[in-house]
This record gives C-alpha cells, structure tokens and sequence, in this order.
C-alpha cells in the first residue's frame, strides 16, 4: 500500500468548450461516434497540492482497462468526447488521463471504474452551459466580460471557478476551459485552494461550436 501512495490536497475537475479547441490553429477532429453536442466536455479530474504543482504518472503497473469502464463508454461518449486528431473512439484520451492523473488518486482509493464515474457525476452536478446560458452568457462567437462569466458560475454553483482561455485564428481570447475544485473523494465541490493561471483577457469570446 505505501510504496505507491501519493497524497494530494484536491482535485482540478477541468471541462472544455469543444468550440474553442476545435477553431484555433491546431484544429481538431470528431470522434468516431459523431460530433459531440454543443456542450462542455470533461477534460479530465487531476490530482493537485495547494502549491500549483501536482502529481502524474503515480502507478506504472496500473494500465488502463477498458473492460473496468465498458458500462460506461456510452455516458464518457457523451459527455468525455476526445476531440484530438486522428479521428479514434476515445480509448487513447481516456487511457491517457487514467495513467497521467487517474493512477494518482489510486491513494485515496479509488479505482478506475469509480474514478471515471465520480467525473461523470461531478459534470451532472455542475450543468455550466445551462449555468451560462441562463445567465444570458452563450456560445454565438460575441464577447462577454470575464467576471461576468466568473460571476455567473459562481452563483449556479456556489463556489469560484477558474477560466483558461487560448486563441483563436483571429488572436482573439476565447473561452476554452473552466476549473472546478473538487475535495479528495472526488464527490463534493470546494473552494479552490489556488486558482490555474487563465490567460484570459478582460473580455473573452465565447465560440460557436
Ligand atoms: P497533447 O494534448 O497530446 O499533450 O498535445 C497535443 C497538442 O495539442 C499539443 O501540441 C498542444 O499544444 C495542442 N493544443 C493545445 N491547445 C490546443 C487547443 O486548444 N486545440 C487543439 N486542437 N490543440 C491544442
Ligand atoms: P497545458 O500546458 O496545456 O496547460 O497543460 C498540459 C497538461 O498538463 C494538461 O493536459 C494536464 O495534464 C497538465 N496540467 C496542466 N495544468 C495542470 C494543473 O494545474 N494541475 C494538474 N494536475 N495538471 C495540470
Ligand atoms: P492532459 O495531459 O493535458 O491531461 O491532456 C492532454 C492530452 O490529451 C494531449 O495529449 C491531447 O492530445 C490528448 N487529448 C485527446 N483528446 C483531447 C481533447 O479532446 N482535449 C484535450 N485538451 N486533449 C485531448
């Protein structure tokens, strides 16, 4: 038990606007099972001390296993969509976030099949486009004030989340991915021991997808 134990302060729960990764210069591709839904997809639940640095890669000897999740798939299909080129099912995100930060909180006992679920539990929990949208914030390319965004979640949420913005083809900041912090059974939201460092500016656009 100790040789792998690996102890962490919080979990980065880290969702995506597939518009924003999808319109930059890198560009993206659909998976096999269609274009996502114009919706935030999870990204990944990453480990994280209070400092900003974090744990990856703790458990060589635990490979991802498909056959732990394959009740799961469609849910992750919908909701975990991989957006990276080449065109494949999912496999190579998923099995990447298990091996990079899954395999780090093994150390708070949680094995793969839950900890591909709390993340699917943790976006039912958090609707952020309905979040958005009632807040008259929504995905039409026009740009909205960054604390409007912050301020909005917060309320939908009750607790501060971080905005993480890149650029699109025009240079212009467009938000890319929220960060929620979530305590170490991976269940209930906290406030974040430190914000990620966003790269927004002061009004982001918020893109089509
Ligand atoms: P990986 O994510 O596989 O480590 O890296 C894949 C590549 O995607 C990296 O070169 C990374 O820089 C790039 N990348 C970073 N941000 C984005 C984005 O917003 N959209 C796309 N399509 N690729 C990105
Ligand atoms: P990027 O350089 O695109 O911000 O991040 C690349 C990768 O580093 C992410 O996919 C993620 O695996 C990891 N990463 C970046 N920032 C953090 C962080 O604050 N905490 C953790 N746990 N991982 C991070
Ligand atoms: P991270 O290391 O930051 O947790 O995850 C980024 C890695 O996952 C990159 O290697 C990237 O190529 C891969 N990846 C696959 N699908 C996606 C996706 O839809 N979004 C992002 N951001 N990365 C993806």
């Amino acid at each position: 038990v100790l040789c792998f134990s690996q102890d962490f302060d919080f979990f980065y729960f880290v969702q995506q606007w597939p518009g924003a990764y999808c319109d930059t210069s890198h560009s993206c591709c659909y998976p096999k099972s269609g274009k996502p839904a114009a919706d935030f997809g999870i990204h990944g639940l990453w480990p994280n001390y209070k400092d900003g640095s974090y744990p990856s890669n703790c458990n060589p000897d635990s490979a991802f296993d498909k056959s732990q999740i394959s009740d799961l798939v469609s849910r992750m299909q919908k909701d975990w969509p991989t957006l990276s080129c080449p065109t494949n099912d999912g496999m190579k995100f998923w099995s990447h976030e298990w091996v990079k930060h899954g395999t780090c909180a093994e150390s708070e006992e949680l094995d793969q099949h839950e900890y591909f679920e709390a993340a699917l539990k943790l976006k039912q929990k958090a609707n952020l486009l309905q979040i958005l949208t009632n807040a008259g914030i929504k995905p039409d390319d026009e740009f909205y004030d960054l604390d409007s965004i912050v301020e909005a979640i917060q309320e939908g949420t009750g607790f501060t989340p971080g905005i993480e913005c890149n650029v699109d083809h025009s240079r212009d900041s467009q938000l890319y991915q929220i960060y929620m912090c979530v305590d170490t059974s991976a269940s209930e939201f906290i406030e974040c021991p430190l914000l990620p460092r966003g790269r927004c500016a002061s009004r982001v656009q918020f893109p089509k997808f």
